[in-house]
């Protein structure tokens, strides 16, 4: 049965105001398809790529099922990168924003006892890559006893990456009595096997490839010599003027090169790849959500999975050597209904993956010519005058659900035998706020924060300055971060 509205589901008021501030106004297929499975508690196995709105197809579900007031995490969701990582507890955040939904990211390069501390609180979802969530479950410092829900999402990129043992060690540690979901983009042997194994009478879900086929994508290919590539994507990025653009090269290297390149010409340019620290790689891609800068040169860590919203150009500066990474790269454009364009670089060298990548694609990717010179030179004038401008981005889900929350910093925590119930017999107490408008408490030892929705964080502020908590009188600021 297709459904079209969220109220259709049996999904409770905060999630659906969540969802209105999100935007998303209509489920898309694989959510039609999967948020009333999930919400029966079905095992399922879901062939979808990213872009097809997956991530909100179980973090809806698994929002809406969990019970806030148990401590221990209830739903632990493995991804193939810490980028991806990030991603979806940054979803599941907004999602579950108005249930006070904690979630947690674990991933590796991050300091473990920051990780270590987190999950001490009350945290209800942890999303996390292989290598660090069993770090954690070795330490003992994620437990595991309360998990009704496991998703692995992109099964096949874990397989690719060889973390497929660690994920079945993982499913092993589980209680046996959940809830497993698999998402893929393919669904190679190893991952059917792996599901058959750990799953119940799985439900199969497929959503036809949306990236490549998807008629809001333009495909065209320039056959070039590796040495014209640089003059070729000066003039491509000219004619084309794009507002924001994604060039996806094979290695470090060639991202340091071409961004070296831009930088030096003045384009407002980022790079992006697995050499760089873990901070820098999540600032750049923040900047690039944000709109701080037009071009993004990255290898493959940042196609898999990231959201960023309407990319409007990419380019294959190289050919992709896998050719799944095409669909991933491309699916950057093209997404939630917007136009998208991607250009393949190919050098005759690279002719035969490109021929591989036609083939998994089925189409010809249609031929084009690189720009002439007075094409470029028409072009000139706006692209220059674009360069100077920021771009504007109009869609940033974070900042939209962000806006009316305010996070407040209390100095005085567990030390002090405060606990999150004392901030909300307070909070709540102050006329004009009610307990819904709390948000997320986080106690650490010395310090806590509180957050304040829908807009009251400043009638809060100026009323706790004089309040006390449990009798205590701490000190109040907005928070910095
Ligand atoms: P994903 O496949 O999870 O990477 O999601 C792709 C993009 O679609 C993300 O930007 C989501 O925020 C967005 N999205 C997900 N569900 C919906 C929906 N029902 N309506 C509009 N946008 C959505």
């Amino acid at each position: 049965m297709s459904r079209n509205s969220f109220a259709d589901y049996r999904v409770s008021e905060e999630i659906q105001r969540a969802l209105e501030v999100l935007k998303y106004k209509t489920p898309t297929e694989v959510q039609s398809k999967v948020i009333p499975a999930a919400l029966e508690n079905q095992d399922l196995i879901v062939k979808a790529q990213t872009g097809s709105g997956k991530t909100a197809s179980f973090g809806i579900p698994v929002s809406e099922m969990i019970e806030w007031e148990e401590k221990k995490p209830q739903a632990l969701i493995l991804t193939p990168t810490r980028e991806l990582a990030v991603q979806v507890r940054e979803d599941i955040t907004n999602i579950g924003r108005f249930k006070r939904i904690k979630a947690v990211a674990v991933f590796g390069k991050e300091p473990f006892s920051k990780q270590r501390d987190e999950l001490k609180q009350k945290t209800h979802v942890v999303v996390g890559t292989p290598g660090r969530v069993m770090d954690h479950i070795e330490r003992g410092t994620l437990e595991l006893d309360r998990i009704k829900y496991l998703i692995i999402d992109e099964a096949d990129e874990m397989l690719n990456r060889g973390f497929i043992d660690e994920v079945e060690a993982i499913i092993n540690e589980l209680p046996s009595n959940r809830v497993t979901m698999v998402f893929s983009a393919t669904l190679p042997m190893d991952v059917e096997n792996l599901c058959h194994k750990y799953m119940k009478d799985p439900l199969q879900i497929v959503i036809e490839a949306t990236g490549v086929t998807a008629d809001t994508i333009e495909h065209s290919l320039i056959e070039v010599k590796e040495e014209e590539k640089i003059s070729l994507l000066k003039d491509i990025t000219v004619v084309e003027n794009p507002d924001s653009c994604l060039i996806f090269c094979r290695t470090k290297e060639h991202v340091d090169n071409v961004y070296s390149e831009l930088d030096r010409a003045g384009y407002p340019c980022e790079r992006l790849h697995g050499g760089l620290e873990q901070e820098d790689r999540f600032s750049v891609m923040e900047g690039f959500k944000l709109g701080n800068f037009r071009y993004l040169v990255a290898t493959d860590v940042a196609a898999r999975g990231i959201d960023i919203d309407n990319v409007s150009l990419v380019v294959n500066y190289d050919v992709p050597m896998e050719k799944e990474s095409y669909v991933h790269r491309t699916g950057r454009t093209g997404r939630a209904g917007n136009k998208g364009k991607t250009i393949m670089f190919s050098t005759p060298y690279e002719s035969k993956f490109t021929k591989a990548i036609e083939k998994y694609i089925g189409f010809e990717i249609p031929l084009m010519e690189a720009p002439s010179y007075p094409e470029v030179a028409a072009g000139k004038a706006a692209f220059e005058e674009k360069l100077s401008g920021r771009r504007v981005v109009r869609n940033n889900k974070t900042a939209r659900i962000n806006q009316d929350i305010m996070k407040l910093h209390f100095t005085g925590g567990k030390k002090k035998k405060i606990r999150a119930v004392d901030f909300v017999g307070t909070i709540a107490k102050i006329p004009g706020v009610e307990a819904e408008d709390i948000g997320i408490i986080t106690i650490h030892d010395q310090m806590s924060y509180v957050d304040i929705l829908n807009g009251k964080g400043s009638l809060v502020l100026q009323a706790m300055e004089n309040a006390t908590v449990k009798g205590k009188k701490l000190k109040v600021s907005k928070a910095i971060k």
